[in-house]
């Protein structure tokens, strides 16, 4: 087993002492939340920061607040809070199943929504010890030139298995990002870059805030195909939620280092949804299960997931 290397650690009061600490971010610091994506990394040499800053002194960033118009959500509240949340259950239900099946009540109840939407894309060729990687040359995620998953590949074809984002683009949520240079709203779909090396747009001296979803009580649901009920990452996961109106959004996760988003704005354009999105995407050969099976667990997710809804 991997020992745990040394980093410094510090734990910021406020937004200020976190800013005056973040210069040191470019030369390796990383916000710590609740710690159970960054910990692994970093024992697992994915990851070398020398500074570690752990945000959860930090007052005001955890709560689920009903602002009018929006419902707003900080970014350490828990997967844990948020399953259990009435106002979440009652107007979102696609987040409040992704909540519930996001790994196990343990994780849950540490893991926070600002570092399960940050969470780093995966690979069955990269997330492991340095020893085992030792055996690969250094791939495109890994500071080298090659895709050890597609054998000439030129990009990096890691996986965001995250299961809140999805639930949360389709009911059409963007974030707050502060830095010391102020406050602004990005669309969630848009901090992703489809860039398995850097998956997100974030730069390193930015702290998402809070999450912010528009009030209307939605219709929808969550499906998620992995391997092991007890715990795991999604295989394959949809998220799908409508307004009254029947417009909305199906989001489709983990087949690509970006979630994909569908519109439609109503019951016919949603049920072609499923057939769009098995053409449109292309798995590789980088997770437990083929990637004949994942293409094909897109559509019957889909499908199975709008009967139900
Ligand atoms: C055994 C196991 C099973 C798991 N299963 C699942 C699963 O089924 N589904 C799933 O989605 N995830 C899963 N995870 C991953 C992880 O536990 C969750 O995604 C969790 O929600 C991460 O939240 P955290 O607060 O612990 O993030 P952290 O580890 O603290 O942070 C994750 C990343 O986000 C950054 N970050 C955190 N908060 C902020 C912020 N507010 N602003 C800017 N940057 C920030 C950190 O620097 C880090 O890079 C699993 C992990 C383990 C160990």
């Amino acid at each position: 087993m991997s020992s745990m290397p040394e980093f410094e650690y510090k734990r910021p009061e406020t937004l200020k002492e976190l800013f005056d600490l973040l210069p040191g971010y470019e030369s390796g610091a990383a916000i710590l939340a609740g710690g159970t994506d960054l910990m692994p990394r970093i024992k697992r040499g994915l990851e070398k920061p020398g500074l570690v800053v752990d945000i959860k002194d930090i007052e005001g960033l955890s709560y689920v607040e009903d602002k009018g118009e929006k419902v707003k959500i900080g970014a350490l509240t828990t997967i844990f809070d948020i399953r259990n949340n009435t106002l979440i259950k009652d107007k979102y239900p696609a987040l409040h199943e992704a909540a519930t099946l996001t790994a196990s009540e343990n994780i849950q109840l540490r893991g926070s929504i600002g570092g399960n939407i940050l969470q780093n894309t995966r690979c069955l060729y990269y997330n492991k010890s340095e020893a085992w990687r030792d055996s690969f040359k250094p791939c495109l995620k890994n500071g080298g030139d090659i895709c050890n998953a597609a054998k000439g590949g030129k990009r990096c074809f890691s996986v965001y298995r995250g299961d809140l984002a999805p639930a949360l683009m389709s009911l059409g949520a963007s974030v707050c990002i502060v830095s010391e240079n102020g406050e602004k709203e990005t669309a969630l779909e848009d901090i992703f870059t489809g860039d398995g090396v850097t998956p997100f747009s974030l730069s390193r001296d930015e702290l998402i805030k809070n999450v912010i979803i528009p009030s209307a009580k939605m219709k929808g649901g969550y499906g998620k195909f992995r391997m092991r009920k007890a715990v795991d990452y999604p295989s394959v996961n949809v998220a799908i939620s409508m307004d009254t109106g029947g417009k909305g959004r199906l989001v489709v996760g983990s087949v690509g280092a970006k979630p994909f988003m569908y519109e439609f704005s109503s019951l016919e354009e949603l049920k072609e949804i499923p057939e769009r999105a098995y053409k449109d995407v292309s798995p590789i050969n980088n997770m437990s299960l083929s990637p004949y099976y994942r293409k094909n667990m897109v559509r019957v997710l889909a499908e199975e997931l709008i009967r139900r809804v």
